[in-house]
């Protein structure tokens, strides 16, 4: 039987609702869809460790859940105001038989960095996966009222963590191992009012294909994620207008925001050795906006 992508999942208008950052998914409504209740695996990624920053929440949780229904360890980092989002993302880990590894801390700091990736190493006993999946978004209409703060943070989060994390795991990492970072449409089709955020996805989208091609010879793929408008606590934090909450995602071509779990699958396989020749590419999930 066929499921119809139109009103697979909630299709509505969203309720007006903000949280300070980086907010958290259980305050959220409706609550995101991380596959908590349907996400089955089939031992795609059986014996694996992962690291995934953004662990507790949206597209990084929809990925901690199957990772780990697809039979891999996992340790995931997230910020320490998200706990109560990252011990029930921990629950999920574990009740599909696997390990999992809590580590708060801020990805903004480059000594932290090198402590993830060691904490991670040494508490799976390994490291095959990194999915970099955290990022930082916040609407600013004026360049002019565009703070020195908000784009160095900005920058720091979503770019200089993928420099300094992968710089730290690449000892670890042997031939096989795959990294997966997560652009945007927004490197494509860039949202005036996200000036320093699209900018950074583009950074990203580059520093992805370039790293690929340094990997390539020691048997590590390289690849990104670009998802379109998917309903995550970022979204109600500040990544938006207030006024585009009500109709988001709805200019998609299949005319609703997509879920977490909608990305699960793509992160799932670019993870696997089923990927085995795939490397420096550009994987859309955007409701049919394109990413070329
Ligand atoms: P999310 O809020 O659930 O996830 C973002 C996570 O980033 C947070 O949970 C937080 O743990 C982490 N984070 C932010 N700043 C951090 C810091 N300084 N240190 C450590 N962790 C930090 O939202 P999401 O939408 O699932 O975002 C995941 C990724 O997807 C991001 O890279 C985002 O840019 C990207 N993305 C999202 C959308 C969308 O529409 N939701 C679209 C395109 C790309
Ligand atoms: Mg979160």
């Amino acid at each position: 039987m066929c499921e119809n992508p139109l009103d697979k999942y909630y299709n509505k208008d969203y309720p007006i609702q903000y949280q300070k950052e980086p907010g958290l998914e259980s305050a959220m409504n409706p609550t995101p869809d991380a596959g908590e209740r349907d996400y089955q695996g089939t031992n795609q990624l059986k014996n694996k460790k992962a690291l995934i920053t953004g662990g507790d929440s949206g597209i990084g949780r929809a990925t901690a859940i199957a990772f780990a229904r697809e039979g891999a360890d996992v340790a995931i980092n997230y910020l320490p105001e998200e706990q109560s989002d990252a011990e029930d993302v921990q629950k999920y880990i574990e009740d599909a038989g696997q390990k999992s590894v809590l580590i708060p801390g801020d990805l903004k700091s480059e000594d932290f960095n090198k402590q993830l990736v060691e904490t991670a190493y040494n508490q799976l006993g390994g490291l095959d996966v990194l999915a970099l999946i955290a990022g930082k978004q916040q609407a600013e209409e004026d360049i002019t009222n565009l703070s020195t703060t908000q784009i160095f943070e900005t920058f720091e989060t979503n770019v200089y963590s993928i420099f300094w994390t992968t710089k730290a795991a690449l000892k670890y990492l042997k031939p096989g191992a795959s990294i997966i970072t997560t652009t945007s449409i927004q490197a494509y089709q860039p949202s005036p009012f996200l000036l320093d955020y699209a900018t950074t996805k583009g950074a990203i989208l580059t520093l992805t294909k370039a790293l690929s091609g340094q990997l390539a010879k020691q048997g590590i793929r390289v690849n990104t994620v670009a998802p379109g408008p998917i309903w995550t606590p970022l979204q109600v934090t500040g990544a938006q207008p207030q006024k585009n909450i009500p109709h988001f995602g709805q200019k998609a071509p299949l005319k609703r925001a997509g879920q977490p779990v909608e990305l699960a699958p793509v992160y799932v396989f670019l993870a696997s050795d089923k990927a085995s020749y795939v490397t420096g590419q550009s994987y859309g999930v955007t409701g049919g906006d394109f990413t070329n």
